[in-house]
């Protein structure tokens, strides 16, 4: 059955990896930040430029909507995509006070899966974005999809890779009790996975998956 199998799966990574602790920030509102810089770049870059957003004391959604654009550009300039993200953050934090007051409380206080389709609707915030948001700030039991979700699972034969991201989300949330932990250390556990081994190239030597792995026999370990 598949809901056993993605358990098995999940205590195969959580006994190799241990709890990630997973989303590294101080804040929900700079898991909201995070979530929409770390689009197209590596959480190395984010860091940089989260730590840059301290630095120059305007990671809150006052200072967010108050500071210029391009010298918010420039500020998360090591995220990449630098002037796109300026306008993502001022777009996400023109929603929050428009809508919420610029009260994340406000927002995460009503029907999770409302605010999930007004998310949506906030210009740059796909879902990877807003169910990162949710789950990760606001302790909502959604699933985040991401690639190493996709080629993890693709490996192992549950999904296609091509399988659309709605569809790779409800197929694990269907089949896992509705816990905001166990979505959370999940999804957590496949980006750890993800980056030491079922990578873009796989490292298939050492990988606890291997005996579940259908993927090409080129790429399974010896
Ligand atoms: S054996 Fe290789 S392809 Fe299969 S899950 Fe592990 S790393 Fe990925």
């Amino acid at each position: 059955m598949l809901d056993a199998y993605l358990l098995e799966i999940f205590d195969l990574l959580h006994a190799t990896y241990g709890p990630r602790h997973w989303w590294p920030a101080e804040t929900p509102f700079e898991v909201c930040v995070g979530a929409i810089l770390t689009q197209n770049t590596n959480w190395g870059n984010v860091e940089k430029a989260i730590g840059n957003l301290k630095g120059s004391g305007i990671l809150s959604p006052e200072a967010l909507r108050d500071v210029p654009a391009d010298r918010l550009a420039e500020t998360i300039r090591p995220a990449g995509y630098f002037n796109v993200k300026s306008v993502r953050l001022k777009d996400f934090v023109g929603y929050l006070w428009e809508r919420h007051g610029g009260s994340l409380e406000r927002m995460f206080a009503g029907e999770w899966r409302e605010l999930r389709e007004e998310l949506l609707g906030v210009r740059g915030i796909g879902p990877e974005t807003a169910d990162s948001i949710l789950l990760y700030a606001g302790d909502k039991p959604t699933f985040v999809v991401d690639a190493y979700t996709r080629r993890l699972f693709a490996a192992l034969g549950v999904v296609d890779r091509e399988t659309g991201y709605e569809e790779v989300r409800s197929l694990f949330m269907s089949n896992l009790p509705s816990d905001v932990r166990l979505f959370n250390e999940y999804h957590a556990l496949i980006v750890e996975h993800g980056k030491h081994h079922c990578r873009k190239r796989p490292r298939c030597a050492g990988c606890g998956l291997h005996l579940f792995c259908r993927a090409n026999a080129a790429e399974r370990p010896a």
